[in-house]
């Protein structure tokens, strides 16, 4: 690595952020390979051009799963889109097959149709055995992934053993199954040693009914009692577990929570765990000031990974403060929040070995920023991992591989129901304005994709 306190120049920072940009870029599959892709792509270009018919879809998508008969869904596409002023043609059509019952239920059969479709292109199968075909053809191809258990909102004692049961089964499987793939030594060790095949993404949420910001210990305990078992099997089966992080009025006592836990003697060797941190949160640099003291002052023989996001929440957290009447504790312009990502990228890449670096974004801008950086300290590539999610970052993840850098997508797992908080999200992402893949979509020049924030 690069001797501390050497600068470099930004010149040639933005030269090789350009350079590694325009060769991912390159490496692309094309659309041509992806035929579904496009069609996808186009519906959801249609949606994000119109706020109401957009806000209209997505409550449509979050009651299919509930709806008993295709006439059911037929009915309620059609009331959806009445509330829209002006609907597209093939829309409008659509809505004069819902006067009939024959129309309907042909509809309902293509609406259901569709949101299995879009679904399945975010959502690897509903167990982990049955996502197990997807995980390692993707191993196969030099791709790593995370298993993400579907699931979200926990309300009662029961659900939260049955989410902690799920994911010790889940632990249990991939940690069998991932001894039969074959080697992929990129993505199997780093300097700081081996990096476990089997990969298990956690909600604290899920784990706990108890999770609410005006009694954060109570929370924490009770969550606890659930993790710990999870951190103490992944242990034994020799598998990595990363504890996502979810909306702020959560994260301190998500935080806390893992670093207590990780800081416990029983987990100071052996375990290899990570946490996620939030770009788009204002105060995320002090955050990263948090874990940074932390893991410096407890090495451990396998560092934790800091999972480097914008984050998921956004609409929410804004929402959020303004009912309340309190600041955005979030960035209000798309490029504050780039440049921080920024910011917090190379922090954390000057912090190793005291951590593991993974950055999670489709922005190739962001994403070539961080390889360029990382370059420039004199790392190797093996170094850093990128991560992407399944269906939002394919075309990037086939890229990362073939250009030979360590990949992981996180893949999540659940049946369409569960899936449906999670799909709507993804949705949000995808056909949002300021989104870097809506820009993509929209065919934007390389040199715009690339531009610094
Ligand atoms: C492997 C993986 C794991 C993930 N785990 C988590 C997790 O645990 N917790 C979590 O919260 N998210 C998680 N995410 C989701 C992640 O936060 C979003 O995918 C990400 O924000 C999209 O950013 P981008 O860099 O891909 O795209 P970009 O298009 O560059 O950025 C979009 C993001 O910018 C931010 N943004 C949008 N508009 C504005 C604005 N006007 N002002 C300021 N900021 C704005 C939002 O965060 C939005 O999501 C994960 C993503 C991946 C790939």
């Amino acid at each position: 690595m690069r001797p501390a306190g050497t600068e470099i120049s930004e010149e040639a920072l933005e030269r090789d952020i350009k350079q590694v940009g325009t060769e991912l870029h390159a490496s692309f599959p094309s659309a041509l390979r992806h035929p579904m892709r496009t069609v996808d792509t186009r519906a959801m270009e249609m949606a994000s051009s119109d706020r109401e018919l957009r806000a209209a879809l997505f409550r449509f998508v979050d009651v299919v799963p509930a709806c008993r008969s295709l006439d059911d869904v037929a009915r309620h596409l059609s009331d959806f889109l009445d509330e829209v002023p002006d609907v597209p043609m093939p829309l409008e059509a659509a809505m004069r097959m819902a006067n009939t019952k024959a129309g309907r239920a042909t509809l309902g059969a293509a609406a259901a149709r569709g949101v299995r479709h879009i679904a399945h292109r975010f959502i690897v199968g509903e167990t982990p055995k049955e996502a197990l075909g997807v995980l390692s053809h993707l191993w196969s191809r030099g791709v790593g992934s995370s298993v993400d258990l579907l699931g979200e909102a926990t309300v009662t004692d029961a659900e939260a053993n049955r989410y902690a049961q799920r994911c010790a089964g889940a632990l249990e499987e991939l940690a069998d199954a991932v001894r039969r793939w074959p080697a992929r030594s990129r993505l199997e060790r780093d300097s700081s040693g081996t990096l476990p095949r089997a990969n298990l993404s956690v909600k604290v949420s899920a784990l706990t009914p108890l999770l609410r910001p005006d009694a954060p210990e109570l929370g924490k305990r009770d969550a606890a009692t659930r993790l710990r078992p999870l951190l103490a099997a992944a242990r034994d089966l020799g598998a990595h577990i990363h504890i996502d992080m979810e909306s702020l009025d959560s994260r301190e006592a998500v935080l806390d929570l893992v670093l207590e836990l990780l800081s416990e003697p029983e987990f100071a060797e052996g375990l290899s765990a990570g946490v996620v941190l939030q770009a788009y949160l204002r105060d995320s640099p002090s955050q990263l000031d948090q874990i940074l003291d932390w893991a410096s002052t407890r090495p451990r023989t396998s560092p934790p990974q800091v999972r480097l996001v914008k984050g998921a929440y956004w609409d929410h957290e804004l929402v959020q403060a303004r009912q309340q009447g309190w600041p955005a504790p979030v960035f209000e312009v798309k490029t504050e929040c780039d440049r921080n990502f920024e910011a917090l990228t190379r922090r954390l890449l000057e912090a190793r070995p005291a951590v593991r670096v993974a950055v999670a974004s489709h922005n190739l801008r962001s994403v070539a920023h961080a390889i360029a950086y990382n370059r420039l300290l004199g790392a190797a590539d093996t170094e850093l991992e990128l991560q992407v999610l399944r269906g939002l970052g394919d075309e990037l993840q086939d890229a990362l591989a073939r250009r030979g850098f360590r990949v992981r997508t996180y893949c999540p797992v659940g049946d369409l129901v569960a899936g449906m908080a999670y799909l709507v999200r993804r949705l949000l992402e995808n056909t949002s304005n300021e989104s870097f893949l809506h820009e993509q979509a929209r065919n934007a020049p390389l040199e715009t994709l690339l531009a610094a924030p």
